[in-house]
């Protein structure tokens, strides 16, 4: 039996994801191999109709029902605590090592009795985890523990660094799970698959061959009630030092022997370990923040950032965030990885985009504009576009552009349904290791120096537009291709291919 404790159980993180996907997990095939009981703890006095009310209405919005989701219902358990309470957290960790979680748990001493496996998932601000955690002592976790904590795993290299101190007293490295729901395991073995079951691409997956890497997330939604979070981070904290630089290690690493949590976590620590800001002494040339001005977004009059309830304008938060990072290894050596991330644009999209350098010679009497070869890996739903010149319907001489496409398997859980499935099975493979969490926040130190010192200017971009115009190394992708005269992706939510619709809710 495995006693998983949400803390934070009455915050928005459980009720719209962790709790709807626990219920998609549950009614998924992975199900019948679990033996589970949900303990929800929280701050507040709710009663148990509460929190039993809270995980059947989560489950109603998963669509989820049947034996397995009655059964949670019928057995979770609410538990007052207040992590920030001198023993609280303590006794409920001990009561549920000993499969003894009642209502007021958190509140009388444990009674020592066999138990299973406890998980115990942070949905707390972030302070509050850390402070929960710096607060343990290594006797009040029982053995096989495992502390899951969500992003932002610190708020630099150094803070990073002491939480990872803070936890490997508590419980081994692998018994940490840092969550990155961005990455489902689906999207992960994707582009593994791509790249190491197909002798057609690696042998050109190096500088030799590709050009440039982009990895573009781009929203087509506002703040969706978060400014209280989001004004505080902004989407290079958000995005771009968590999720982007994750995708950038799967794209540039090297083959892993085998599809095991520590190779691949190996290989991905090598890249980030590899990874620095493209020129530190320029950072205007190689990083952009902008933040959004009153427009149009679907359709609808949207304010400014700055006018948002709940934003305060002079912490300058940027919306849109966009760094170009170099990658110092032999593979690697002079390709510019351009990573972006902005919110309230107009065209969703969330792919990346590896392009190739032209052919050295182009027979002549071919006519046309020849256009790189671009493999566009596009995330949420997945799909591959492979984008090739080849010789004209109608006149063989000249090239023409043609896409080849494919769908790829978007995975039977939702994200937060394949994170608790990782934690729940004690399999690391999603989740960040601790040195891999450090190098991240280190990859965008030199950023946010040079953001905050002023030295790169808070540019601006009406909501619904496609961001500041581009310059130099921050030059889309896709402009660059339609100057070679390759069709630019249609514009607009309903564009296909290339950032296709998500239908996810807004996580980030
Ligand atoms: P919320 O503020 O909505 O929820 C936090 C919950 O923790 C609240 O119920 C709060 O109670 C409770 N809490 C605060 N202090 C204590 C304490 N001392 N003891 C016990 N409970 C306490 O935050 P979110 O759910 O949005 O976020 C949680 C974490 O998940 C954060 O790290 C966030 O970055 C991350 N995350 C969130 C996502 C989201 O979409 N919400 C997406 C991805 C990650 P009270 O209401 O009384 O303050």
């Amino acid at each position: 039996m495995t006693t998983l404790i949400v803390l934070g159980a009455g915050g928005d993180l459980a009720s719209r994801l962790l709790l709807p996907g626990l219920a998609d997990l549950l009614v998924s095939h992975h199900g019948e191999e679990l033996d589970l009981r949900l303990v929800g703890a929280d701050r507040d006095e709710h009663d148990q109709g509460w929190w039993t009310e809270r995980v059947r209405t989560a489950a109603e919005s998963a669509g989820a029902s049947g034996p397995s989701v009655d059964r949670l219902v019928a057995t979770t358990r609410y538990a007052r605590t207040d992590v920030a309470a001198d023993g609280d957290l303590a006794r409920l960790l001990a009561d549920a090592a000993a499969s003894d979680v009642g209502p007021d748990a958190g509140s009388r001493s444990a009674p020592a009795r066999g138990g299973g496996d406890v998980v115990c998932y942070f949905a707390l601000p972030p302070s509050v985890t850390a402070a929960a955690c710096r607060a343990l002592d290594p006797e009040q976790v029982p053995a096989g523990t495992r502390l899951v904590l969500e992003k932002p795993f610190g708020h630099d290299s150094a803070s990073a660094a002491e939480l990872n101190a803070v936890l490997t007293r508590l419980v081994p490295e692998e018994n940490v799970h840092r969550v990155d729901h961005f990455l489902g395991k689906s999207t992960v073995l994707n582009i593994l698959g791509l790249r190491f079951a197909n002798r057609l691409f690696e042998p050109l997956w190096s500088a030799a061959h590709v050009e440039r890497v982009d990895v573009v997330f781009d929203e087509d939604l506002g703040l969706a009630g978060r400014a209280g979070y989001y004004d505080g981070a902004g989407a290079l904290a958000d995005m771009v030092q968590s999720h982007l630089l994750q995708l950038l290690a799967l794209i540039a690493m090297d083959p892993p022997a085998t599809i095991s949590a520590r190779d691949l976590r190996d290989r991905k620590a090598e890249v980030l370990r590899a990874t620095r800001l493209w020129d530190e002494d320029d950072p205007a040339s190689c990083t952009r923040r902008a933040r959004w001005t009153a427009g149009r977004l679907g359709g609808q009059d949207v304010g400014a950032y700055a006018d948002e309830p709940g934003v305060d304008p002079s912490r300058e938060t940027d919306t849109l965030a966009e760094v170009v990072l170099a990658v110092d290894t032999w593979r690697w050596a002079g390709v510019p990885f351009r990573l972006r991330s902005g919110k309230a644009l107009g065209r969703r999209r969330k792919e990346a985009v590896v392009t190739f350098r032209h052919v050295p010679h182009l027979p002549t009497g071919l006519l046309g504009t020849s256009s790189p070869t671009r493999l566009r890996i596009g995330f949420g739903p997945d799909d591959i576009t492979l984008e090739l010149d080849v010789n004209g319907q109608d006149d063989a001489f000249s090239l023409e552009r043609s896409s080849l496409r494919t769908e790829l398997s978007p995975g039977e859980l939702t994200a937060y349904g394949q994170v608790l499935l990782g934690v729940l099975h004690d399999d690391p493979t999603l989740s960040v290791r601790g040195d891999t969490a450090e190098h991240c926040w280190r990859v965008l130190e030199p950023v946010v120096q040079a953001w905050r010192s002023g030295r790169v200017p808070l540019e601006t971009y009406p909501a619904g537009s496609g961001g500041p115009p581009g310059r130099g190394l921050l030059e889309d992708v896709d402009a660059q291709g339609c100057a070679d005269g390759a069709p630019a992706p249609a514009p607009g939510p309903e564009a296909s291919g290339p950032g296709r619709q998500d239908e996810d809710p807004p996580v980030s």
